[in-house]
């Protein structure tokens, strides 16, 4: 490989024999982008400072003796390393996102003009109250449709994604069960739940213990209500759960947790494949997180922001953290946020968050509830149900879909690796679906199906991008099916190839250090 005169080497993906394709590792329009640190060198600045002659101890000491070491870089270099980086990334405003529990739908642009009116993105969450009447209003109004949807009593708004509401719903339960002198320990996790769950549960102090499923993908009520006990504090169902099966037993779940004195919390991720066809309030829930991020369509990945509002029951409500917001009579919005203010909120088990929670998020769910109405939100949940068995219909014959026999699925189909051969699996034919441009569903998760392949394609995806996406699995699975060995060297087309995803997790290098100079005359 060449080195360039600027001193950086392609680090091109190689092609199939091994060469990188171009000189400069560019394909086409798809430009390779090095580090800033590549680009830029430390002795150079992208502009022009006059001298500065700071006397000496105004830092009191603290002067800076060595250089900063940052590569200068003028504004056009900046803009082009940043705009080619994210050309390399997936997005759903590039095509299907088909990750299983995810809930990628598209994010609405009027979303994102009403949480741009500076009335809302400019307020500071320490102005006085009087000046922020409209933001309060916005989060009230939020919790209204919140509750409306879900059937329940209340709502703590701050919570800032799904498991941080998972958290907060446990404390509240931890806050009620202590109130009654009640010892528990010990939460009760399907098999199949998300990640979040049982860590949720163990963070917060409780001894967890897995619950099987049914052959049919169900919790089993049996070996539930046979472990249920005076040791058991609550039991975390995900409904629909992450098999895209609605647990069609879910009120004698709750009837069983609740003879037994325990609470029932469910996880509210999959809430768009029932939202406004099914109240959880009405199924006996006493807790249950919402992913605005997921379900009201706010922007999610990228790490962030989430947001994950907790509806409550009655008998959870008093426990709820501060702060909240509360109408006046006089229709003015007052922000309950002392600890000690005694009478308000006397039993509130103290806050999760410094300020009120997302608000851009809030603005932008709210927008997304008023502009679909009732009948668009349930619309919603019957576009996403349908388009999920679409593709659950459509691949069965090519992918074992060890549920497809118990009827339909809800929000997202799920596929298992059987029927491959010659050692080709699940993370083959993810790769081989960038390849096609797709970025791949949720694999290996849920646990309780080998080699998962979890597939959401939600409502906002056309006909027409639901058969692109079934032809690209369908060519993709036969070969998996025949062992094509090929699809082991999957991506060939992508800027990087097959990655050391866990070293990568497990030993991050976030520091640059300069290449031996050995190294660089290669
Ligand atoms: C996304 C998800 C969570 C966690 O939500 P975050 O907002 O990512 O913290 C929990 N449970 C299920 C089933 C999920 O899909």
């Amino acid at each position: 490989m060449t080195v360039n005169p600027s001193g950086w080497r392609p680090t091109a993906p190689e092609n199939a024999e091994g060469q990188a394709d171009t000189v400069t590792g560019n394909r086409a329009l798809m430009l390779e982008e090095p580090l800033l640190f590549e680009i830029g060198s430390t002795d150079r600045t992208g502009v022009d400072f006059a001298d500065q002659k700071i006397g000496s101890g105004r830092l009191g000491g603290l002067e800076r003796n060595r250089p900063i070491d940052l590569p200068g870089l003028s504004e056009p270099e900046t803009v082009r390393h940043y705009t080619r980086l994210s050309r390399q990334n997936y997005a759903i405003d590039l095509g299907l996102f088909p990750l299983g529990s995810c809930t990628m739908k598209h994010n609405p642009r009027l979303n994102e003009k009403v949480a741009r009116l500076p009335g809302f993105a400019d307020v500071h969450p320490l102005q006085p109250q009087e000046t922020v009447q409209g933001a309060l209003q916005v989060i009230n109004e939020l919790a209204f449709w919140l509750l409306d949807l879900t059937g329940m009593h209340g709502v703590a708004m701050s919570p800032k994604a799904g498991a941080h509401g998972e958290l907060c719903g446990l404390l509240c339960i931890r806050a009620a069960l202590e109130r009654r002198g009640d010892k528990r320990e010990v939460v009760l996790v399907p098999e199949s739940a998300h990640g979040t769950n049982p860590a949720t549960a163990a963070f917060a102090g409780y001894r967890v213990e897995n619950i099987p499923a049914t052959a049919a993908g169900r919790v089993d009520l049996d070996a539930l209500k046979g472990r249920l006990g005076p040791d058991v504090a609550a039991v975390m169902i995900t409904n629909p759960n992450t098999c895209g099966l609605f647990e069609p037993e879910m009120k004698l779940i709750s009837d069983a947790v609740h003879a037994a004195g325990a609470f029932v919390y469910c996880d509210g991720a999959n809430f768009n494949a029932i939202v406004g066809k099914v109240r959880p309030g009405d199924l006996g829930i006493d807790a249950m997180h919402i992913n605005l991020h997921k379900t009201f369509s706010t922007p999610h990945g990228g790490g962030g922001p989430g947001s994950g509002p907790v509806v409550l029951s009655e008998a959870l409500s008093p426990f709820a953290p501060l702060p909240f917001v509360a109408k006046h009579p006089d229709g003015t919005f007052k922000l309950i946020e002392e600890e000690t203010a005694g009478e308000e909120h006397p039993d509130a088990f103290g806050r999760m968050v410094a300020f009120h929670g997302q608000m851009g998020m809030f603005t932008r769910a709210l927008t997304y509830i008023l502009s679909h109405g009732a009948d668009g939100l349930k619309q919603v949940a019957e576009d996403a149900v349908l388009n999920a068995n679409f593709i659950l219909r459509s691949l069965e014959d090519v992918l074992d879909a060890p549920f497809a026999g118990s009827g339909p699925c809800m929000h997202e189909a799920i596929f298992s690796d059987k029927g491959f051969e010659g050692g080709i699996s699940t993370i083959d034919l993810a790769k081989a679906l960038i390849d096609e441009g797709f970025h791949p569903m949720t694999m290996y998760f849920p646990l309780v199906v080998h080699g998962a392949m979890l597939v959401e394609p939600t409502e906002t995806e056309s006909k027409r991008s639901l058969d692109k996406f079934i032809m690209a699995v369908r060519a993709i699975a036969e070969r998996a099916r025949t062992g094509d060995q090929s699809l082991k060297a999957a991506p060939v087309h992508a800027p990087r190839r097959r990655l050391d995803e866990t070293l990568a997790a497990r030993k991050p290098v976030l520091t640059f250090r300069e290449p031996e100079p050995a190294q660089a005359a290669e």
